[in-house]
């Protein structure tokens, strides 16, 4: 008998999976789309339909153009809000907020408030949906909160809309919350990025009026493509290091990797179509625009894109993204592993966010024009990105800075840590005559002038014609490319909104200045752009990134290219940094250090975390397989020997292959629980460092062995399900 049932139950549960009795919502399946979509959203039209004339529009004017709410309307949307809930079946309401843990939280409450004749009647006002006090001591606060402060509070955010969550038991209200400290710091990913776009909006706008627009409101837009695998869930419950972890720590590559190429758009197996098309109908109730479906370039992986919206509503709904497609996965008895890299030497996953600036008049910011007056404007908008990441590209690294992340950035199939901006070769044309026009020796014919000619029609990238590059501009829109694909995209976007802010600040500064002394607009574009592009270029690369050469020249260019985590994250409290967000009123200074330690305590933790998995797997499940089959291949070769026959050299040297391995594995596990236990002196800084240092390279090692030993020790006794099986039986 194989003693490793936990991983042949995993293999018999997953070959005979029917899929009977999975089909809760085929009746929903069957209903049109726009039967379907937002049902459970407290939407524009909701209100519209539910909220007297003059609060609709007082509250419309918070939500589309960022306007301060009057208190008095909130009690009448209170109102409007728990009427419309409690005919869909909620019994309770929650603030639904984004705290430092990088997840999502809830504290729920019950509409019914105690009456004076000690019976219950439903209550919801508008206090309660403009305040709550959630417990804050729970949630990371890195220091700003001191622990006898354990007071925190969420406020609503009417710009992102309230939505119902259904359970088989019960439906609840969620309020879409900021959540911030008694003091006002910001505790959560939610505040600061509301803060970014109100920044950005300000600047843009500036902008925008000195070419006669009459917008008021400028929004950032966003559009994350998410990854992920899809694993049977009896695979899962094998392995602790996924459950525990959510990335493999052992793993032999398997024979059949990747190389085929013949997952990536490949039909869809059944099973995760299903779950596909359920999780569609999910995100749709919540009126999460979903739009494509199609698998990735690794087996077992795949990826869902929405349609771009407002920045911070995108956000949200990317929470409930993740959120919704690993409880539907739970359905389809399949585990959802939103990790970057959940097998080593496998295609690790991303979250590819395309980013614009859009005013309030419907005009995307970053769509060239028809017209020499709209390619000025196009033209001064693009030129504010590139400066923006030429100047703070080490802040855009910073917001892409965590363990998860360490294993995917540089690793020859995401973008490398060196951040660089991919214009493409028709827009790096026309960049390259902005700049020569402004150059004394300007070569005729050859230069652009800007107002006064037309751009050629640029191609839209279809995203893949320059995969490597971090940051690309791809027709419309910018593509960051090296968020990683389990965290909150609110970090990426308050970095992208904030940098470009400022460029947007400076660049409406010095117009203004000019139009003040009576010059044209036009010939003061056309003398700042070259000034502009020469000062940023060297943050364009449209070559590989991928290549060595391009690590030489980024060298030289003076590109920071910040490895690791803890390379990058001492740049977010730099002086250049706490000026920038402290200009703009994003994150004072006391903020940004305490998110400083949080990121820096989360990158000890999940170190520790794994380290002490790998010990406890390579000493109780590869170990103990290898002492058996090492016992099995004695005894053999003893048995041999009884009858008097010599054992032959391959059985010899497979025992002392096995032996050597063994010890192996079994040093290197002893050097990894010394690393453990020892701990660095000073500061959380230096603690992370230690474990990027000491102990990141001491569980590889163990790694290695444990592999190793894979390679050699019997199928049957294999305790861990091996990549083979959970990449390829489905
Ligand atoms: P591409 O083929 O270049 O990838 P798509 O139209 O497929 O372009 O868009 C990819 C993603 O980019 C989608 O999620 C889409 O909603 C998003 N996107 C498109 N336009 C914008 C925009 N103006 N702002 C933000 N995201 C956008
Ligand atoms: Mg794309």
């Amino acid at each position: 008998m194989g003693q490793s049932t936990a991983r042949q139950n995993a293999i018999n549960a997953v070959t005979s999976w029917s899929m009977d009795g999975h089909h809760p919502s085929l009746k929903e399946t069957r209903k049109p789309l726009r039967e379907l979509f937002g049902v459970n959203v407290f939407s524009d039209e909701v209100m519209r339909n539910r909220l007297p004339e003059h609060i609709y529009k007082a509250l419309s004017k918070t939500i589309k153009k960022g306007a301060p709410l009057d208190p008095s309307v909130a009690d009448i949307v209170a109102t409007a809000m728990r009427e419309w809930a409690m005919e869909r079946g909620a019994t309770h309401y929650t603030h639904w907020f984004q705290p430092m843990t990088g997840l999502t939280a809830e504290k729920h409450d019950s509409f019914l408030a105690p009456s004076e004749a000690g019976s219950a009647i439903t209550e919801f006002s508008g206090k309660e949906l403009v305040r709550g006090e959630p417990d804050a001591s729970s949630f990371p606060s890195g220091g700003i909160r001191a622990t006898f402060e354990a007071r925190g509070y969420t406020a609503w955010d009417p710009t992102s809309p309230a939505f119902i969550l259904e359970n088989p038991n019960g439906t609840t209200l969620c309020i879409p919350t900021a959540f911030c400290s008694w003091t006002g710091e910001a505790l959560d990913k939610k505040t600061p990025l509301l803060r970014s776009m109100d920044a950005l909006s300000k600047q843009a706008v500036r902008v925008l009026k000195l070419f006669g627009s009459e917008a008021t409101h400028v929004s950032t837009t966003a559009g994350p493509e998410q990854e992920y695998f899809l694993i049977d869930k009896n695979f899962y419950f094998a392995r602790p290091d996924l459950i525990n972890a959510g990335r493999t720590l052992f793993g032999a590559k398997p024979p059949k990797g990747q190389e085929m190429e013949d997952h990536y758009f490949g039909s869809i197996p059944e099973r995760v179509l299903a779950c596909m098309l359920e999780t569609e109908i999910e995100l749709y109730k919540l009126g999460v625009p979903v739009k494509t479906r199609h698998n990735e370039v690794a087996p077992a992986q795949y990826e869902l894109a929405p349609i771009f919206e407002s920045a911070n509503v995108a956000t949200d709904h990317n929470m409930l993204v993740m959120e919704t497609m690993k409880r539907v996965a739970d359905r389809y008895g399949l585990q959802l592993l939103l990790h970057e890299k959940p097998f080593a030497g496998v295609n690790g996953s991303g979250k590819h966010l395309n980013w614009s600036m859009g005013d309030d008049l419907g005009n995307n910011l970053l769509k060239p024009g028809d017209t020499p007056h709209d390619n000025a404007q196009f033209l001064i908008f693009l030129a504010a990105v590139i400066r923006a990441v030429a100047k703070h590209g080490d802040l855009l690294r910073v917001s892409i800075a965590y363990a998860g992340n360490d294993h995917r950035l540089g690793a020859n199939e995401a973008p490398p840590a060196i951040i660089s901006i991919f214009l493409g070769d028709m827009l790096q044309d026309i960049v390259d005559q902005i700049e020569k026009g402004g150059a004394k020796s300007t070569k005729a014919g050859g230069t652009m002038t800007v107002g006064v000619s037309v751009l050629p029609t640029l191609p839209r990238d279809p995203g893949d014609r320059n995969r490597t590059s971090p940051f690309a501009f791809t027709g419309n829109k910018f593509e960051f490319r090296a968020v990683g694909s389990s965290q909150s995209i609110s970090g990426p976007q308050i970095v992208l909104n904030t940098i470009v802010a400022e460029s947007l600040d400076e660049i409406a500064t010095a117009l203004e200045k000019g139009i003040a002394a009576g010059k044209d607009l036009n010939s003061e574009i056309q003398a700042l752009l070259p000034k502009l592009i020469a000062e940023s270029k060297h943050v364009i690369f449209n070559g590989d990134n991928y290549s060595e050469a391009w690590h030489a020249e980024a060298e030289k260019r003076g590109l920071p290219n910040r490895r690791s985590t803890i390379d990058s994250l001492p740049d977010f409290v730099s002086p250049k940094s706490i000026a920038l967000f402290g200009k703009y009123g994003v994150l004072s200074a006391r903020e940004i250090h305490s998110r400083y330690e949080i990121f820096l305590e989360n990158y000890k933790k999940t170190i520790n975390i794994e380290s002490q998995l790998t010990i406890q797997i390579a000493k109780r499940m590869i170990l103990p397989a290898a002492l058996r089959y090492q016992a099995e291949v004695a005894q053999a070769i003893a048995n041999l020997k009884a009858t008097g026959a010599t054992a032959p050299k391959t059985q010899t040297a497979l025992l002392s292959e096995l032996v050597e391995t063994i010890e192996e594995l079994e040093t290197a596990t002893d050097a990894l629980t010394e690393a453990v236990d020892e701990h660095a002196e000073g500061d959380t800084f230096a603690h992370a460092k230690y474990s990027h240092e000491k102990i990141v390279p001491a569980m590889l090692a163990v790694r290695a062995a444990g592999d190793k030993l894979e390679g050699l020790v019997a199928d049957d006794l294999w305790p861990l399900p091996t990549y083979q099986e959970m990449l390829f039986i489905k």
